[in-house]
Parts: structure tokens; C-alpha cells; sequence
């Protein structure tokens, strides 16, 4: 039986699968619910998960004949918000998977199935690579940590995301032009301490908010005036917080944002800038800035050899038409996405790369993270498929 036809008989399972984790979704790497549905699924196909970090599952599948390692990462974790939709699986946990990782996950069953299947013909070994706590940015290095990399050590990585709200029939994949797919992530915050006081006598006072509004606006000026105009940059300042009532003056202000970009060198300035220009205006105005950095994840780069590799055996099972460069959609960010993967610290370790899928269900035009979208289940068995035959085609070309 081939692949393709493998996924669609293994289709009603993997859509129980996703039902199932979509119902009990849960976040960061607190997944007992998810970790114990997956791992029983795992052991029931006869495979041996192991966790090697919190909430997470690794799986070797070793073929019969000896080669290279193939990591295939799906990730597991919903996001901290209330679904609105009126699925009858709707998420019982107050968590919503509004990112599609329940799809991630099931797939990877199905294609940990088909895998242990078609084991004979496994040239080497297919890791399985389940993550938690990809939302929070910090899953996939908490498993490097744990020796997700290591034993047997993996030559090659791929992962599937799949996507909603924008206008590409459902099994469409998507790959990304050059190198750089996701931006890589800062979050900063800035503690800014002056001296509170009575609003009636601010000059007895150092108020904190002048220097905290300076910062804000003084925090635009990096990408305007201090990065090339062919750059992406994005520095945003998405709280700011200070003060109790209109008669005092606050003692010290507070605010938080976050830094976005493909560029390591135009990251490394931006959060340069961001410490420079937030302790110098506040030194003008005769306060003291803190300013913090954490949640940083870099930039995921594709290899160009590996994503070629994938998109041609991708092609092979659903044909020429069904695999497209993604700047052809300008809607799905002109060939790169502006938010973040972690996924990128498994890219900076080992040749990897990433694949799009198009999984938006009819009627839907809410994008990833909405509480109101929907994905398409008849992308389901598509994924699996695109999984398992690329590992057993990249580890056949690459003996
Ligand atoms: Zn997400
Ligand atoms: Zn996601």
C-alpha cells in the first residue's frame, strides 16, 4: 500500500486523535492529559516513547537497514484562552489548540503509524519528536537539553504548520523562498523608578511617566531611522503601566514589549538600542531604567539542500500543483512569517526545515489564535503522509 493511501485509511483515526487532544487541550509544558493520551497511542503501536524533558515524547523508529537519523517534530500545547466555536469536541479545558498543534500531533501519530508499517524499508531512523511548550518559546530547547539530538544523532529535521484565514485550498503546502521563515523573538521589559509624589506638587516628585512616555516614543525611532529600509524589524511596546489614581504621583513605572526580526545582526541592535534608549532618556529626565530581556528565540532558517529535498518528495505524493513557493500568497506574509517558531533552536543545531499546510476549514476566515477558528480535518491525513514519506525519502537519497 503506499503512503498516500496508508494516511487516508489511517484518516478516521487520526481525526479521533485530533478530537480528543483538541477537547483536552492544555498549555506550556503542563500537557498530563496530552502526554498520556499520546504515549498510550505510541505504546499501542508497538513503539517505545520516552520523555526526556518535561511533558515531552521521544520516539526512535529504526528501520531495517542502517543510515542516517530524520527528526520530524510536531508540537503539542494549546493556547491560555476560551474557545468560541460550536464544535461538538470544543475544548472542555478553558485552553484552546487555536494554533493547530492538535493537528501537529495527530498527524505525527499517523505518520508514527504508517512509519511502523513500513519499517523494512526504513533506511536508518525516524525520530519522532513530540514538543511541549512551543507557544512559550522554550519547549524545543528545554528537549535539546533533554538529548533530543543525540542518540542516535539526527542528520536532518523537518515540521509541518499547518494554517488558517487565508485564502489556499486545504492540502496546499507552502514553502518558504530563502533561508530565514520565522522571525526571531525578544520580549523586553523596562522598570522605570522615579520619585512618586502629590499631583498638586510635581516638582517634589520625579515622575516616572515622562520618562516611561519618552521611552515609548523614542523606542520607534530604531526602526526608522537606525535600520535599513529593506530590513524587517518590528519593535513594539505592548504595555505600559504606572500610576493608581489622578492624584499621585507613581513612584515607578513599568512597560513591556516585544522585538521581531530574520536578521541576528539587526536583532542584536535592536536590543542594543532598546537598553540604550530607554536608560539614556530615562537618565534625562532624572529617573533610573531596568531594562530586561527573556523569551528569546532566534530566527528558524531553513536549509536550503534538506527544504529542497522535502518539496521535491512532497511533489511526488501530491503532485506539482500542490506544493507552491509561499510568496505566491502574499496573504501568508510573502514568503516568510512574522511570528515566531521554536523550532528555530532545532534549526540552528541541525539542517532543517519547515512546511506549510493549508487547513482551513469552510466558511472560516479567522486566522491562528482566534478563538473562533477552524481548521479542516481533510488536511489531516495530507500531513501524516507529507511526514512519513519524507523521512523515508530524505534517509533513502541520503545513505
Ligand atoms: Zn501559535
Ligand atoms: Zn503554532
Amino acid at each position: 500500500m503506499s503512503i498516500m493511501q496508508e494516511a487516508i485509511m489511517l484518516a478516521p483515526e487520526i481525526i479521533k486523535n485530533r478530537r480528543y487532544l483538541h477537547q483536552n487541550a492544555e498549555v506550556h509544558n503542563d500537557l498530563p492529559i496530552t502526554k498520556k493520551y499520546v504515549k498510550e497511542q505510541l505504546i499501542a503501536m508497538g513503539l517505545e516513547p520516552i520523555e526526556i524533558s518535561k511533558s515531552s515524547l521521544v520516539v526512535n523508529i529504526k528501520g531495517d537497514k542502517p543510515g542516517k537519523t530524520f527528526l520530524l517534530r510536531g508540537d503539542m500545547d494549546a493556547l491560555p484562552m476560551a474557545e468560541q466555536t460550536n464544535l461538538p469536541f470544543k475544548s472542555e479545558t478553558g485552553n484552546m489548540h487555536a494554533c493547530g498543534h492538535d493537528f501537529h500531533t495527530s498527524m505525527l501519530l499517523g505518520a508514527a503509524k504508517i512509519l511502523k508499517s513500513k519499517q523494512s524499508e526504513i533506511e536508518g531512523t525516524v525520530k519522532l519528536m513530540f514538543q511541549p511548550a512551543e507557544e512559550t518559546l522554550s519547549g524545543a530547547l528545554q528537549m535539546i537539553e533533554g538529548g533530543v539530538l543525540e542518540n542516535p544523532k539526527v542528520d536532518a529535521a523537518m515540521m509541518i504548520h499547518v494554517f488558517a484565514g487565508i485564502p489556499a485550498p486545504t492540502g496546499l503546502v507552502l514553502y518558504m523562498v530563502d533561508g530565514p521563515a520565522s522571525a526571531s523573538s525578544d520580549w523586553f521589559d523596562i522598570k522605570i523608578q522615579g520619585k512618586g509624589g502629590h499631583g498638586a506638587m510635581p516638582n517634589m516628585a520625579v515622575d516616572p511617566l515622562i520618562a516611561m512616555s519618552n521611552i515609548h516614543l523614542g523606542l520607534g525611532e530604531i526602526n526608522s531611522r537606525e535600520v535599513s529600509p529593506e530590513k524587517f524589524l518590528v519593535v513594539t511596546p505592548c504595555m505600559l503601566k504606572g500610576g493608581t489614581t489622578g492624584n499621585i504621583i507613581p513612584d515607578s513605572a513599568f512597560m513591556q514589549g516585544t522585538i521581531r526580526t530574520f536578521d541576528d545582526k539587526v536583532r542584536e541592535l535592536a536590543k542594543k538600542r532598546v537598553k540604550d534608549i530607554a536608560e539614556g532618556i530615562a537618565i534625562a529626565y532624572r529617573c533610573k531604567a531596568e531594562v530586561n530581556f527573556y523569551r528569546g528565540c532566534p530566527s528558524l532558517v531553513n536549509n536550503l539542500e534538506v527544504r529542497d529535498s522535502v518539496v521535491k518528495y512532497t511533489k511526488e505524493l501530491l503532485g506539482q500543483q500542490a506544493v507552491i513557493d509561499s510568496s505566491t500568497i502574499p496573504e501568508a506574509g510573502g514568503g516568510r512569517m512574522s511570528g515566531s517558531e521554536d523550532f528555530a533552536f532545532i534549526s540552528e543545531l541541525v539542517p532543517s526545515t519547515m512546511l506549510a499546510l493549508a487547513a482551513n476549514a469552510e466558511g472560516n476566515t479567522f486566522p491562528l489564535h482566534h478563538p473562533k477558528v477552524q481548521l479542516d480535518e481533510k488536511a489531516l491525513p495530507v500531513g501524516a503522509a507529507i511526514y512519513a514519506n519524507s523521512a523515508i525519502s530524505w534517509l533513502k537519497e541520503h545513505k
